[in-house]
């Protein structure tokens, strides 16, 4: 395998020099940690692309790679950011293209491929766990709900975004799309939907019979359980590991059980759900897989 620098971009940015699918020395962080800078947010787009090359610069130690990976969060199609609803500044910017001419001025010729951030942990799952010749699928429960998949696929894949109900009063998604998975499990519309109380105190009163929360925390993993099952009708059947913040309410009995209610075609069974903790690490060897398995596929051509 040949040397790699994967890079993480998301609130702030993590970097790697990735030989043999591990971080080799330690990871660069912007801004540096314990240092008071402005993370990603405040950044315009051009500060954000210097700020990248800057570090994989410095990762680099003029060391030849062969590719460099970054996950990036948005909607994003040959390099280009088409939409990052939280770096709003960032919507239409030339990411992949800014970044190989940043770098060449530098002296870095690699090719360079962006992923979405969600697709770059699927492959650093896949690549420390073990499933790198599978398909494998990630939920990550946060603000927001994040869907990522490897192996690596030309496509949209706003898994957060599936319409899993019908009712027009369900509007919390931040997107503001109508009946969304993210409009029910996301934290912020979580606090949006319980104004009296926070989502910890959402699953706490559930555990002591609220039935109001009771109710909800039913509906939370329904919610789950039919976009996963959208997946699988889409996908096929396979492995979901779950990650995130909010990864720690998750029942996995009753997650289990309203799949199996919702998938009934017995080729399309044997989904798994795995629960799964991850890091800048992780983020930063799934980019540098994807842009050295990107940079293969493009010499083959
Ligand atoms: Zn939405």
């Amino acid at each position: 395998m040949g040397r790699a620098i994967g890079v993480l971009a998301v609130e702030h940015v993590a970097v790697g020099l990735i030989e043999d699918n591990r971080v080799a020395g330690a990871l660069h962080l912007y801004p540096e940690k314990g240092r008071e800078l402005a993370g990603l947010r405040e950044m315009p787009a051009e500060t954000i692309a210097q700020c990248v090359c800057e570090q994989i610069e410095a990762v680099g130690k003029g060391l030849a790679v062969e590719s460099i990976g970054i996950g990036f969060p948005g909607i994003i199609r040959d390099g280009l950011i088409e939409e990052s609803p939280n770096l709003q500044q960032v919507k239409g910017f030339q990411l992949g293209a800014s970044l190989s001419s940043e770098l060449s001025k530098r002296g870095i010729s690699a090719p360079v491929h962006v992923f979405n951030d969600a697709d770059v942990m699927a492959a650093g799952i896949a690549a420390t766990r073990g499933h790198l010749g599978r398909f494998i699928r990630v939920w990550t429960l946060g603000d927001g709900i994040g869907f990522g998949r490897y192996p690596w696929a030309e496509g949209v894949w706003e898994g957060g975004h599936c319409v899993v109900t019908l009712d027009p009063k369900e509007h919390f998604c931040g997107c503001g799309g109508r009946g969304h998975l993210e409009g029910i499990m996301g934290h912020r519309s979580m606090r949006l939907r319980f104004l009296d109380m926070e989502p910890e105190e959402v699953f706490e009163n559930a555990r002591a019979g609220d039935s109001r929360c009771v109710t909800f925390v039913r509906m939370w993993h329904r919610a789950l359980a039919a976009a996963t099952a959208t997946s699988i009708h889409m996908d096929g059947p396979g492995k979901f590991f779950i990650s995130g913040p909010n990864s720690k309410y998750i029942d996995m009995r009753l997650l289990n059980m309203y799949v199996q209610e919702m998938v009934k075609m017995s080729p399309l069974q044997g989904s798994l759900f795995e629960l799964v903790s991850v890091s800048d690490e992780i983020g930063v060897i799934g980019a540098a897989v994807n842009a050295q398995s990107r940079t293969r596929l493009t010499n083959d051509d």
